[in-house]
């Protein structure tokens, strides 16, 4: 490394202490901050044709000035130009505020050169610059001009001199990050004249070739450390070898009332080899709503009980924790297999016999809320830890799960398909796999999308489901950080639909503000059709079955993201009736015309997530509490997921070869992972 570089920029000749003072505070201290303090965009300046510039879009163009200024005044100092000019065949009009002195300059066929931006209805530049003579002739103008976030009296102009200074002086020093090989097989600029290109461009060829390395770097780096964790996860863990009965378990396969479907045998597979081998399996499952992970969490916790250790399933909330102690009693029990629930409203004393069936072993498995990850809650031998609806919980608590056994082997499963960039930079330690199939003959959701004043005809199509025998979930209007509001909306409709199907059908309301037993006295009451039409929150959004719902009525549906959506709608379409999802929405943006429209036109959850991450971008993609995205300075997850995966297959590889971690060639790789901290065994965050 070289030190020089890491002196305080007032080593450099024309920064002084003043200037110091204003770059600290955008955090650069050393040279190198400053070499690496990169713009967040450029103003393109180059020339282009007016036929493919969107509306408002900034745009520089070469014309002839075509007829004569005319000024209007207004206020005391506000004035504006308006001038005709023939840029190509095209006649625009430049509209030009407040320098109302530039009408003497400006004369017929006078060629100019103008930046501003595109009105394209009314084919007209509002201009922020005006230059007389043709871009030829400005040749100081640069093509991409980039664009730097500053603070106080710093300006963009002089950070941008002050990184030339530093860059003419101190450049040459900065030190190479990827080794030859790596640069060559990729042809890849060196680090100096890709941070040089990013701060100076030429033309759009050096710019996406400096990014081009940048991103592979950035890329690079971070997956080293993902594989770095996930090797050192492996082989410093010692984990448990679980040895299943193969035939016992056989048997409980057949037992099921239905044959596992491809993807299932998969996923078991992979799981089940997990099992058996002495490192701690670490894995995500991943499967659509109604994709059947449940069976394969059964299955895998069986597994583990015939070898003589204890199973876990963990899940977000009492409802979950229900059903799936209810669906799991019925396939176990039979195989002499004992199963109970703790939540948070177990009883004392119930608690009580629990926690000591768990102590002695005699509870096989479990399943509960957070609940389980209690001080007081022991085990005798636990063996696998399976965490359902896995995005609910944060990091820390899947940890602290963990940690209860002897290092037992994990799953996570989710039903929030995962786009595969997020995937591998969120879950990049773990195995992931994937059930990408559905049973057999489910009909798919038919999804409607339908403006809120057409409620009255949607209610008849929910009152037709009705008079079928099915059942109705109407999900409330969504407001957004207000629990207190959104309980209020679901009181209110509750109220009305009450009064709208009275004496036909009766009406349910569920909301996150009830007591959990009365909660779970609604949803007991709708899972055995006592109740028609159940008006909710988004509570019942997770994992919640009754395959008797067909009909599913979202209110102000653009408040939500597809995900959830996606989510939402998976709670119909669980049996053998024809399913409905109407979306009652009057989305103002595009956006969000076309969440709805995607989602009338697919049901593939996979589509819907990397559709979701397009339009919302990763930061918001897990939503705002937890994300544990890693910041890229220069890459972005989503439309550089070339180059992601590249640099994955790549780290993978060097952190298994001898040579990564003995050549002096990947030293300064070696270095990024050796400062994360992650071969003392300390996490990533
Ligand atoms: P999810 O993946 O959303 O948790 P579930 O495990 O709740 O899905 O399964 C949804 C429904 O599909 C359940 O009623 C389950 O019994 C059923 N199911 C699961 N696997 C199969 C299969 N291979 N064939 C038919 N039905 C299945
Ligand atoms: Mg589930």
């Amino acid at each position: 490394m070289s030190e020089e570089i890491k002196q305080p920029v007032t080593a450099i000749k024309g920064i002084g202490e003043e200037t110091a003072a204003l770059l600290a505070e955008l955090n650069i201290f050393t040279i190198e901050d400053l070499l690496t303090y990169l713009p967040y965009r450029y103003n393109d300046n180059r020339l282009r044709d007016l036929s493919e510039v969107e509306h408002d879009e900034r745009v520089t163009v070469e014309g002839v000035i075509s007829s004569e200024p005319s000024v209007a005044f207004f206020g005391r100092k506000k004035s504006r130009i308006t001038v005709r000019v023939m840029v190509d065949k095209y006649l625009v009009s430049a509209v030009i505020f407040n320098q109302a002195y530039l009408k003497n300059k400006i004369t017929l066929n006078q060629p100019v050169t103008i930046t501003g931006k595109w009105n394209r209805h009314r084919q007209q530049i509002t201009v922020s610059q005006m230059q007389f003579g043709n871009l030829v002739d400005n040749v100081q103008k640069a093509q991409f001009e980039p664009v730097y976030s500053v603070k106080g009296e710093l300006t963009v102009k002089g950070l941008r001199r002050f990184i030339y200074l530093a860059f003419n002086q101190y450049g040459h020093l900065l030190d190479e990050t990827l080794p030859d090989d790596i640069r060559r097989k990729y042809r890849l600029y060196s680090k100096m004249t890709a941070l040089g290109a990013l701060h100076f461009p030429k033309d759009a060829q050096q710019l996406k070739q400096a990014r081009r390395r940048m991103v592979y770097e950035e890329f690079l780096l971070f997956q080293l450390k993902m594989q770095a964790l996930r090797k050192f996860e492996r082989e410093h863990s010692q984990g448990i070898s679980i040895r299943y009965d193969n035939e016992q378990l056989k048997s409980f396969i057949a037992s099921l009332p239905f044959p596992l479907t491809n993807a299932q045998k998969r996923v078991l597979s992979e799981i089940l080899h997990d099992l058996k081998s002495p490192f701690r399996m670490n894995r995500l499952l991943q499967g659509d709503v109604g994709s059947g992970k449940t069976v394969v969490a059964a299955i895998a916790l069986y597994a583990a009980v015939t070898s003589g250790y204890q199973g876990a399933l963990m899940v977000p909330t009492e409802i979950l924790a229900e059903q799936h102690t209810e669906s799991l009693k019925k396939m176990l029990q039979p195989f002499g297999v004992r199963v109970e629930l703790l939540t948070g409203s177990t009883k004392k004393k119930q608690r009580n016999i629990i926690l000591e069936g768990l102590a002695s072993g005699e509870i096989r498995i479990v399943i509960g809320t957070h609940a389980l990850i209690q001080d007081d809650v022991n085990f005798h031998q636990l063996g696998l830890v399976i965490t359902d609806e896995q995005h609910r919980f944060g990091v820390e608590q899947r940890r602290v799960l963990r940690e209860k056994g002897e290092n037992p082997d994990t799953l996570f499963m989710t039903a929030t398909p995962i786009p595969r960039t997020l995937a591998i930079t969120v879950f990049g330690e773990m195995d992931v796999s994937i059930i990408d199939e559905m049973p057999a003959g489910r009909k798919s959701i038919e999804t409607y999308w339908a403006k809120p004043e057409m409620l009255e005809r949607i209610l008849q199509m929910v009152e037709k489901e009705l008079q079928k025998g099915r059942q109705a979930y109407i999900i409330c209007p969504l407001i957004e950080e207000s629990e207190k509001l959104d309980v209020q909306n679901a009181i209110d409709v509750h109220a009305s639909l009450v009064h709208y199907f009275h004496n036909r059908y009766s009406v349910g309301l569920m909301h996150g503000r009830l007591p959990s037993e009365e909660k779970d006295h609604v949803m007991k009451q709708f899972s055995e059709n006592q109740i028609q039409v159940l008006v909710s929150t988004t509570v019942v959004e997770v994992g919640v079955n009754v395959p008797n719902a067909t009909m599913m009525v979202i209110y102000d549906a653009e408040r939500f993201g597809l995900s959830q959506l996606h989510q939402l709608r998976g709670r119909v379409g669980r049996g053998d009736h024809q399913s409905y999802c109407i979306l009652l929405a009057d989305p103002k943006s595009d956006v969000g015309k076309e969440r709805m429209k995607i989602m009338t036109e697919t049901t593939d959850g996979f589509v819907l997530s990397e559709k979701d991450l397009e339009l919302r971008g990763p930061g918001d993609f897990f939503g705002k509490k937890q994300s544990g995205l890693p910041e890229f300075k220069v890459a972005d997850m989503v439309h550089d997921y070339r180059a992601l995966e590249t640099a994955r297959g790549d780290a993978e590889r060097l952190i298994n070869s001898e040579k990564f971690w003995e050549d002096d060639l990947y030293l300064p790789l070696r270095e990024t992972i050796e400062a994360s901290g992650i071969l003392d065994g300390e996490k990533l965050d």
